[in-house]
């Protein structure tokens, strides 16, 4: 059977070899055990449930969530000659009804249809009458509540395959690669997660950067400048955004294409058409552009703002370099879109899943703050165990010598500490910086010995390393209405002093010397801490109890 599976792939698809991951899915389906296939975006997923299809019986449902692309995969497919359909809400009754029937009457290799359909009784009772060997399921990270796109009808597709007279076969397709989307993937579509076929996320022709603290736009109008013709998509969070800066380039004389969820559907399918036919280079465009499109040149992707988490950034970062050839992935961040970000996620209505949204949105302002290399940052998030610094990433290359911060890391943390570990971010970076906040000193914080240590620092330097701090996770943070952080596990033994801490950008603040109030805190957190090792799980102790506990302990240390 496998053999038949290259040459279809040759006179079909016109391709001389199978990439990696596709033919060991193609083997996994044809020898009869339900699978799932997890490649990143641009891996070639299509192929194989396509060569499947065409070598079993019958017609292969194809569950796919994206109306706008369905029709683009049908024609490419009848174009090679192979026969295939679609079945969704832009049909009007009487084509869906025609296409329906030549669906049973056999027509069909493929036939791809919107989840939304499961939900019909009489769809189902139509499909009863086909002959199906497999039901593919595209995007299939939209079954979990974990993955990035959660979609309810998702949930009906293990019931319409146990309504089908000969139960089919089941193969799930993702770029969504965390262990808890598979697991739920797996477990809802009966796959043994044996027959899991995972391909390497690494992208070496992708190079991942991260900008801070400069002007979006002159940053955005310079790279443009230096790499103009080549075509690139730029995400901005907003509608609105994406409208102001659509205009900006069109006065910047430069071929633009805009795309986001507020226009028509004919103005949105006139502008991908142009992107993608190279008639305009850059598209601008919310996350609503882009999944499945196929543009294999796609030489860098701009994010504009910080997107909401990490499997939407590399799913659209993900988009450039199709080809192989190198290509960029540039994030422009500003502390304010995590602000924003966290403003969407309270507006949206499903509150049981804000905590979740939350704690993916830190690591996402982890991602940003981290000087580690960025694509092992991605990979770790992914799961995978084995990796090493790319070599080739923003961070990688940053030449910026490390500077020693482990003293105001321990300014940060023992005040942290003697706030009791009950406040958020804001409110630690103010009574470091001495703030005169009604907050600050109607909670006491002004009495503090911490109080205003990093007096020399604005709020918002000092609030940025308090997030480099969580990213190196020497702090952490619990999410909720009010987040609040505290000292990690990691950060004791930098009060401790047992280990340093690192970075390339300065916090710059006065030396700390022998009189000094911060000298004699640190060595009362550090002796309580001490003291705090002895009573697991790890206690909190309040600014009162410190000072108590250490009048207590012996002088040792
Ligand atoms: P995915 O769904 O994983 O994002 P696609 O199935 O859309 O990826 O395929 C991405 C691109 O790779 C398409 O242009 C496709 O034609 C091409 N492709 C797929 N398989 C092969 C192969 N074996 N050899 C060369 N190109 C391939
Ligand atoms: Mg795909
Ligand atoms: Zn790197």
């Amino acid at each position: 059977m496998f053999e038949q599976a290259l040459s279809l792939l040759k006179t079909h698809f016109g391709y001389s070899s199978f990439r990696n991951g596709q033919e060991q899915a193609i083997r996994s389906v044809l020898s009869g055990e339900n699978t799932i296939c997890v490649m990143p975006t641009g891996g070639g997923k299509s192929i194989c449930y396509q060569i499947p299809a065409l070598v079993l019986p019958g017609t292969t449902i194809v569950i796919s969530p994206l109306i706008s692309l369905m029709k683009d995969q049908v024609d490419t497919l009848n174009q090679v000659g192979i026969p295939a359909a679609f079945i969704n809400s832009s049909l009007s009754f009487s084509e869906a009804t025609r296409k329906i029937n030549e669906a049973k009457s056999g027509k069909y290799k493929l036939l791809y249809i919107a989840p939304e359909r499961l939900e019909s009784y009489d769809f189902i009772e139509d499909l009863r009458q086909m002959d199906i060997p497999l039901v593919a399921v595209d995007e299939a990270h939209c079954i979990s509540q974990w993955g990035h796109d959660f979609r309810p009808s998702y949930r009906h597709i293990q019931q319409m395959a146990n309504n089908l007279p000969q139960k089919p076969l089941v193969l799930a397709l993702t770029a969504t690669a965390t262990p808890r989307v598979r697991e739920d993937i797996c477990h809802s579509l009966q796959i043994d997660q044996a027959n899991s076929i995972i391909t390497g996320f690494e992208r070496v022709n992708l190079s991942f950067s991260v900008i801070k603290g400069q002007d979006r736009l002159k940053f955005l109008l310079d790279y443009l400048k230096k790499n103009q013709r080549e075509a690139g998509i730029i995400y901005a969070a907003t509608r609105k955004n994406v409208d102001q800066l659509y205009e900006r380039l069109r006065k910047e004389q430069i071929n633009v294409a805009r795309y986001h969820a507020g226009m028509g559907d004919a103005d949105r399918a006139r502008e991908q058409e142009r992107f993608l036919e190279d008639k305009a280079s850059v598209m601008v465009a919310t996350s609503a552009f882009g999944m499945g499109i196929d543009k294999s040149n796609i030489r860098f992707v701009v994010h504009f703002q910080m997107p909401k988490n990490m499997e939407s950034y590399y799913q659209e970062a993900g988009r450039a370099g199709r080809d192989g050839l190198d290509s960029e992935c540039i994030l422009l961040y500003s502390s304010q879109d995590v602000q924003v970000q966290r403003f969407l996620i309270d507006q949206s209505s499903d509150r049981s899943r804000m905590t979740q949204e939350l704690e993916k949105l830190q690591l996402m302002a982890d991602y940003c703050h981290t000087e580690n290399c960025l694509q092992e940052f991605i990979l770790k998030y992914f799961g995978e165990t084995e990796t090493e610094s790319c070599g080739r990433c923003g961070n990688c290359l940053d030449s910026r010598t490390r500077i020693d911060v482990t003293k105001e890391a321990q300014m940060v943390m023992s005040c942290v500490i003697r706030m009791g570990q009950r406040f958020g971010k804001n409110l630690t970076a103010q009574v470091l910086t001495g703030s005169k906040n009604k907050k600050v000193t109607e909670l006491g914080f002004d009495q503090l010995t911490t109080y205003g240590i990093m007096k020399n620092q604005g709020a918002k330097e000092v609030g940025e390393f308090i997030e480099f701090l969580i990213s190196q996770e020497l702090i952490a943070i619990e999410q909720g209405q009010f987040p609040t952080i505290f000292v990690a596990p990691k950060g004791k033994d930098v009060l401790l002093g047992k280990q340093q801490v690192y970075r390339r950008e300065a916090v710059q603040v006065k030396q700390v010397s022998k009189n000094d109030p911060l000298f004699e805190s640190l060595r009362e957190v550090r002796k309580s801490i001490a003291e705090a090792e002895q009573v697991p799980p790890f206690v909190i102790f309040s600014d009162a109890s410190l000072k108590d506990m250490c009048a207590k302990q012996p002088k040792t240390n």
